[in-house]
């Protein structure tokens, strides 16, 4: 390949547009001294596909703002490949998610802090939530109003979800108004990035209103990192190729990747840093030692269980598609409400599985529509699923190079089920959703499983979660926070070994939260331009 070669320069350059690098790019530039340069592989998110809520149905199967990566083969799940959805395009994966507003429990922001991450305390990331909320309904301690990010109910509650709901109190889980208040234990409607029934992405939170107005933020799209640039062991700027054309956009100041847990260490390595081993075998010179880069992928593992229904509310394919679909354009183009405006996935529950444990171990999702293998199955009918996943999986990953081609997809290994816990968790999980699925108020006769293996013992179900358990979309901790030698940024989100260099994003999570993984993203972010805006005004620089 042949490129021109021209330089670019601005004080702060950021790679990668997504959840976090939204927050960072506006919130930083706010200081109309600074200038910023936002750099995002993937295209503008001004598109219906990612403002319709329900448009996750076309691109999470789809590589549609979506890279689509696929996983090594999983020993844990029979020798299946995985598949892990990322967002591509600004606002990231919070363009294609499917918007649910957890933060997690605070048990396990506390346990971040006793790893030895000060400043990482419940009590101390809280106040991040907020400052990022616009809370529609919920006015107390734990939530914000005024802050970029809405957070609202579903426009138009699906009533089977209720009928769900009602199943899951019938078998004893507490009800919960507010999954993100004092109690997350049991079971209720989940809350939703969403405004006026629009998909509230984190770039259309932060950014969208930005765009044009302010000349010291430079968003560049479809402009994909290729590695970093050094003097000494300086980070200096980042190596990027927009359309043919190879340019390097110097950081004056500071760099920040924010590629997100499997592209922000494959950054790190192609230049360099990482296990000297592991870019040996892909061919790259090692530049700084940091072995821990990669390493302790952490993601929930999920398992769903669907039956077909044709009660009212469900989506489906299926005769009557055409006519309905029409029926809900129309109401969502008149009053941004109907099917359009849901995620599909509106309500659900977190349960300790078992009596001792200090907190839920498992988080379910009730879906009113057929789901199976990410949508990239499609089933004629309609029906209903519920998800189990493990919030606090024993099993831990690594992410590496497949090649030194930085426009090679990394090498993604989650290592699914490989250690047992996971499957055991999985199974008391998997079994309380069959109990709640199969109550006798869901269906007009017996319960008719969308999969036709058998699922009556627990020998039947540990097959069933080898042969279709896969990822609730939630890696974590590929450059994780510590000072041990297997970390890789500091509490500060500094690279070790590597100044002028700071990591701001999902990688840098010493462990998974006990929920989704959003909203932690943009705490993140919030809590990292304080250290950023510190850094640059010379109090901790070094
Ligand atoms: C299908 C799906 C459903 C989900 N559902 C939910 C949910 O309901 N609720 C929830 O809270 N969380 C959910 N999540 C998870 C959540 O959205 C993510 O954890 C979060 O968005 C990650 O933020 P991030 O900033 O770490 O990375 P991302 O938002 O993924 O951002 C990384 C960005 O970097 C860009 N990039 C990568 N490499 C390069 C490069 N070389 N050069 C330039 N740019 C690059 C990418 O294109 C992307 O825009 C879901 C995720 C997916 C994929």
């Amino acid at each position: 390949m042949q490129f021109m070669s021209a330089e670019w320069l601005a004080d702060v350059v950021i790679v990668g547009g997504g959840s976090c690098g939204s927050v960072l790019a506006a919130r930083l530039s706010e200081d109309p001294s600074l200038e910023v340069c936002l750099l995002e592989a993937g295209a503008d998110d001004e598109h219906w596909y990612v403002d319709v809520p329900m448009g996750l149905a076309l691109t999470v199967p789809t590589k549609i703002f979506n890279w689509g990566f696929l996983t090594e083969p999983q020993p844990g799940l029979g020798g299946r490949r995985g598949y892990q959805p990322r967002g591509k395009g600004l606002g990231g994966s919070s363009s294609i998610n499917a918007q649910i507003y957890i933060r997690g429990h605070a048990s396990d922001y506390d346990h971040w802090a006793t790893l030895g991450n000060p400043g990482w305390s419940w009590n101390e990331v809280l106040p991040y939530f907020v400052k990022s909320e616009n809370n529609e309904r919920f006015v107390d301690a734990f939530h914000g109003q005024g802050g970029p990010l809405n957070v609202a109910h579903a426009r138009s509650p699906n009533p089977f979800a209720q009928r769900m709901i009602d199943a899951a109190l019938a078998q004893g889980l507490p009800p919960v108004e507010d999954f993100c208040g004092a109690h997350d234990e049991g079971v209720g409607w989940y809350q939703m990035t969403q405004e006026n029934g629009e998909r509230c992405n984190v770039a259309r939170a932060y950014l969208r209103r930005l765009k044009g107005k302010r000349t010291n933020l430079r968003i560049v799209t479809r402009a994909r990192a290729l590695g970093l640039s050094f003097d000494g062991s300086r980070a200096t700027g980042v190596q990027c190729l927009i359309g043919d054309q190879k340019i390097h956009v110097r950081g004056r100041r500071q760099v920040i990747l924010c590629a997100g847990a499997f592209q922000t260490p494959q950054l790190l390595m192609l230049s360099g840093i990482g296990a000297p081993d592991d870019l040996a075998a892909a061919g790259v010179k090692t530049r700084l030692a940091l072995p821990g880069v990669g390493r302790n992928l952490q993601d929930h593992l999920d398992c769903a269980l669907a039956y077909r229904s044709k009660a009212p509310g469900l989506i489906g394919i299926g005769r009557g598609l055409g006519l309905k679909g029409l029926q809900g354009a129309r109401e969502y183009r008149l009053r941004r409400s109907g099917m359009y405006s849901s995620n599909a996935n509106e309500a659900g529950a977190f349960v300790r599985t078992l009596p001792d444990l200090p907190a839920p171990d498992v988080q379910l999702v009730f879906a009113h529509a057929l789901s199976e293998n990410h949508g990239r199955t499609l089933r004629w009918g309609s029906g209903f699923a519920g998800h189990a996943c493990v919030l606090h999986p024993y099993s831990v990953g690594r992410v590496s190079l497949s090649s030194n081609d930085p426009l090679q997809a990394p090498k993604i290994d989650p290592a699914f089920l490989s250690d047992e816990r996971d499957l055991e968790t999985l199974l008391r999980g998997v079994k309380l959703v069959k109990r709640v699925l199969e109550s006798k108020t869901l269906h007009d006769g017996p319960p008719k499983p969308l999969l036709e293996d058998p699922i009556d013992s627990d020998d039947d179900l540990r097959a069933f979660i080898r042969n279709h358990a896969d990822t609730l979309y939630h890696p974590v901790g590929t450059c994780r926070m510590g000072e041990d030698p297997m970390a890789v940024v500091d509490a500060k989100l500094r690279v070790h070994g590597v100044p002028g260099l700071r990591i701001v994003d999902c990688s840098v999570m010493p462990t998974v939260p006990g929920g989704n993984t959003n909203a932690p993203a943009v705490m993140i972010a919030e809590r990292a331009v304080e250290f950023i805006q510190n850094d640059l005004q010379g109090d901790e620089s070094r």
